[in-house]
């Protein structure tokens, strides 16, 4: 993802209205770990600015993702993540917290047969790694 300056201008570029809220979407996005959900991002927005809509965060949101800037995830965790890293990666996904992490795997695109293809044009490959993050793995064996 762009710096905010960046993104105002991108924004006006493709005619897209630039405001302080959507501005300070931008600064959270850019200074916040990766993969927060909009609801996240949301908490954050109203307590820097009390009269933004959630209406708003997702609007902004939607047109990053659609400016190709952030991507849209869904990693089974039950929301929408909005991950700042656009270049491709795969994920660890933690079962009890939800906890995420990137990872940097070239994975290709395990070269499947053309029979399990089924004529599909193959353009990338996305694997989710499920587990216990090691805080949860410390709880539970806390509790035990
Ligand atoms: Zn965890
Ligand atoms: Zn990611």
């Amino acid at each position: 993802m762009e710096d905010p300056d960046t993104l105002t201008a991108l924004f006006r570029r493709h005619g897209l209205k630039v405001t302080r809220q959507r501005q300070c979407i931008f600064e959270i996005l850019y200074s916040n770990p990766a993969h927060s959900t909009a609801e996240a991002i949301y908490v954050i927005a109203k307590g820097r600015m009390p009269t933004i809509s959630l209406k708003t965060v997702y609007e902004t949101l939607h047109s990053l993702a659609a400016l190709g800037e952030i991507q849209q995830l869904d990693l089974g965790t039950g929301s929408t993540r909005f991950d700042p890293d656009i270049h491709h990666h795969h994920h660890l996904v933690c079962s009890s917290c939800c906890r995420i992490e990137n990872i940097d795997l070239d994975l290709g695109l395990l070269a499947l047969t053309a029979a399990e293809r089924h004529g599909f044009m193959l353009s990338h490959t996305e694997v989710t790694f499920r587990g216990l993050c090691p805080d949860c793995v410390a709880r539970d064996s806390g509790s035990n």
